[in-house]
């Protein structure tokens, strides 16, 4: 299946990407602001891709299409992947619809306290980039990553100042998209209304609405 995780920053989209990726035949979970951040030592595009990400701003369409047309045409792509963080605005939805035809959004719908609560206590890995949260998922020894050992970082998009620009960036630009794949009956609402509950529970919501839409969908396709 091809499908992208949709929702504001700390919604919990590459929390749940990642545990979905394996229920669902391992198709890649592709984050943007992971691939963007791997390439901010790149010659040409670097410099700003540190300068968007650092101050909450969203790096200049062409880099980020360039950049996720790449991870997609590798081979182990081709069978589904879980886009997190992308599309961003109307004209990368538009760019995303000429390279490839999603089937599903799985549209994450959290209030705007438990966002900024959880964004607040989120840590990052610097080697493979796994999410912790120092309130409700803990890594096992604090500052270090459970699965590779790398230290933990609070990123500097996660600070108070970047986080009100980046909400308010979704609001205005990314929020309206979701008309765009409404419209076509692609997508799966999931309400999140409290920033404790176990990312297992919220993954095994998302697994039952995906099968009951894969089989809605095939029954629609023999009629
Ligand atoms: P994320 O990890 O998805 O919150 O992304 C972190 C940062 O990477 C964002 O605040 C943007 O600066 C940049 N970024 C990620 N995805 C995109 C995108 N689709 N368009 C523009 N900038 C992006």
């Amino acid at each position: 299946m091809k499908i992208i995780i949709f929702g504001p920053q700390g919604s919990g989209k590459g929390t749940y990407a990642s545990r979905l990726s394996p229920l669902l035949g391992n198709i890649p979970h592709i984050a943007t602001g992971d691939l963007l951040r791997a390439a901010r030592d790149d010659k040409e595009y670097g410099e700003k891709i540190r300068h968007y990400q650092d101050t909450g701003g969203l790096v200049p369409d062409e880099i980020v299409l360039r950049t996720l047309k790449k991870r997609l045409d590798q081979p182990d792509a081709r069978k589904g992947f879980i886009i997190d963080g992308y599309p961003r605005n109307a004209e990368q939805a538009k760019a995303l619809d000429k390279i490839t035809a999603i089937d599903v959004i799985i549209n994450l719908v959290v209030p705007e306290w438990v966002l900024l609560q959880r964004l607040s206590t989120r840590v990052q890995c610097k080697n493979c980039s796994t999410i912790f949260n120092t309130r409700t998922l803990p890594p096992k020894k604090p500052g270090i990553c459970d699965k590779c050992g790398g230290p933990l970082f609070q990123r500097d998009d996660d600070k108070p100042e970047a986080i009100k620009k980046r909400l308010a960036l979704y609001h205005e630009m990314s929020a309206p998209l979701i008309k765009h794949y409404r419209d076509q009956g692609i997508v799966i609402d999931i309400e999140c209304d409290s920033p404790d509950i176990p990312p297992e529970i919220v993954v095994n919501k998302i697994m039952d609405r995906l099968r009951t839409f894969k089989k809605a969908r095939g029954q629609a396709k023999t009629k």
